[in-house]
């Protein structure tokens, strides 16, 4: 295979300009980026009107989903074919320079680019509708209420094929100028995670039923997006 097999087509539109060693385009670096995350930003216009509205997206292939209820104003614009953009990003560190012009952060962040479609094939929305849940929680549909016709009708999908996308990533120390190294101000690094808290068991919950070991992925201290990127491998096997 070429790396153009490994790798989303660069056009000017995709094409990191500012600070362009930072960009990546093989699918390797953006899936990991993505499938790193829950939480994404999905961008499109409306009547001229630019929105970013958070939500949780999944990944299949090339292929990226996010859902909602059939009444949001997002999904009844995109269900009919829009241009968007999905973005996900990591904050990785506070880079604490000894100039404030020189302040920074270490990240990783993802943009994609396609046109987002209304899912409404009844077996890629099945498929779909499962997804939003084994894609976090491994398996965990087969062990939940099924759900029901009134459910699936409230629910919209959509997807979009990644047709471009850009990677971009910061992860080094302090960019300080030379003349400044000898300037008395502390200098570095502080790292930033977000770590899985501890679990809170609903109070309604049979008695004798616990947790089962496949949640153990989320157990307390781990690092969220090491446990995203887990979960994902699983989900792809
Ligand atoms: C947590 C975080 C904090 C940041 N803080 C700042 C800040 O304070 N100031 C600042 O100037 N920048 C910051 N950035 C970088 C910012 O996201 C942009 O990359 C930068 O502002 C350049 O924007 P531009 O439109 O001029 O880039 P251009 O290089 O002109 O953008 C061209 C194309 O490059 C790609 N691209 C650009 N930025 C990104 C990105 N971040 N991720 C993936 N693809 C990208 C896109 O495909 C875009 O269409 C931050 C990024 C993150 C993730």
């Amino acid at each position: 295979m070429t790396d153009a097999a490994h790798s989303y087509p660069v056009s000017a539109r995709n094409r990191v300009k500012r600070a362009h060693e930072r960009g990546r385009y093989d699918h390797e670096t953006v899936h990991a980026i993505l499938d790193a995350a829950m939480l994404c930003h999905v961008s499109y216009v409306i009547d001229g009107q630019p929105y970013a509205t958070p939500t949780i997206h999944w990944r299949e292939g090339d292929m990226l989903y996010w859902h909602g209820s059939s009444a949001s104003r997002m999904l009844r614009h995109l269900r009919a074919g829009m241009p968007a953009c999905l973005t996900v990003s990591h904050l990785d560190g506070l880079v604490l320079a000894r100039s404030g012009f020189n302040h920074s952060v270490n990240y990783r962040a993802a943009m994609c680019f396609g046109t987002a479609v209304l899912i409404d094939d009844p077996d890629e929305k099945a498929r779909a509708l499962v997804g939003v849940v084994d894609r976090f929680y491994p398996g965990r549909t087969a062990g939940l209420r099924a759900i029901t016709e009134q459910e699936t009708k409230a629910t919209t999908v959509i997807g979009m094929r990644i047709d471009e996308a850009s990677a971009k990533i910061r992860a080094k120390g302090v960019g300080d100028d030379d003349e400044d190294l000898d300037f008395p101000a502390w200098a570095g690094v502080i790292p930033v995670r977000t770590v899985i808290g501890a679990a809170e068991t609903c109070p309604k919950i049979p008695a004798g039923l616990s947790r089962p070991a496949s949640l153990d992925i989320y157990a307390e201290g781990t690092a969220l997006d090491t446990a995203l990127t887990v979960t994902q491998r699983l989900y792809e096997a």
